[in-house]
């Protein structure tokens, strides 16, 4: 399979497609034979660690070069004790305007692809890899990337998830430490610190492309089965 990811990364990517709805074939569920992997990470939050003093720090972050040209930072947005974790790239021009994560066009299919799995944007908390803007939403650079994951490691620590979903590959790449293809990472339960992490296609991806929203829905599938069976 050919992926067009890093062509939905570019420069138009956050502008309005087309109106196609998530339609979605409910008898696609097949997430029998999925192995797991582990990724372990020895970061931990800090005993003295909370929420605002956590959103403080960010807020007035200037650990790397991206702090030049956002407009604000993009903490993230949710229910701060969801049992459901979905961690994204970077903010695009839409975000960085409204210190809101996910709010332009791929955050409304994002919230269509909640709703079909019974899911409020209210019931889950979203942030990103990186809480800066990008520059013409390039990919973040590594070092921007290692300078702000210990702020996602805190929000996990204190969010404390039942499941992980890691949307499209530069999220899925950082947060299970591995250069695997996003077609190797999907379809599979992976686990960070005995959390399952998931992963699914970039809602940004799925705008430009009709074809993999089939799989796009085995993936979902895949996640609300997991944690159905990790709950509890
Ligand atoms: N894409 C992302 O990865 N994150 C956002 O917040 C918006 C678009
Ligand atoms: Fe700080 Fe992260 Fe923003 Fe870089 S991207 S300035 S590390 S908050």
């Amino acid at each position: 399979m050919r992926l067009h990811y890093l062509e939905a990364m570019g420069i138009d990517v956050w502008a309005p497609r087309t109106s196609t709805s998530w339609a979605y074939a409910a008898g696609d569920a097949d997430a029998t034979d999925h192995s797991i992997t582990e990724a372990v990470s020895a970061t931990s939050a800090p005993a003295t660690d909370n929420w605002d003093l956590l959103q403080a720090e960010v807020a007035a972050c200037r650990k790397c070069v991206l702090c030049e040209t956002r407009t604000q930072t993009v903490f993230g947005s949710g229910n701060k004790q969801a049992d459901w974790l979905l961690i994204g790239e970077a903010p695009g021009q839409n975000e960085d305007q409204q210190g809101q994560p996910f709010v332009g066009s791929a955050g409304q299919l994002l919230t269509e692809m909640l709703r079909a799995i019974g899911l409020a944007r209210e019931d889950i908390f979203i942030a990103n890899i990186v809480k800066c803007r990008p520059p013409g939403n390039r990919d973040p650079k590594a070092d921007e990337v290692a300078a702000c994951h210990d702020y996602l490691q805190r929000q996990r620590a204190l969010i404390k998830p039942k499941i992980i979903l890691a949307l499209g590959r530069i999220a899925a790449q950082t947060l299970l430490k591995t250069d695997a293809p996003l077609a190797k990472l999907r379809g599979n339960v992976h686990t960070l610190e005995g959390t399952p992490v998931v992963v699914i296609y970039h809602p940004a991806y799925l705008l430009r492309t009709l074809i993999d929203k089939r799989k796009a829905w085995m993936d979902l599938q895949l996640a609300l089965k997991t944690y159905k069976n990790f709950e509890g």
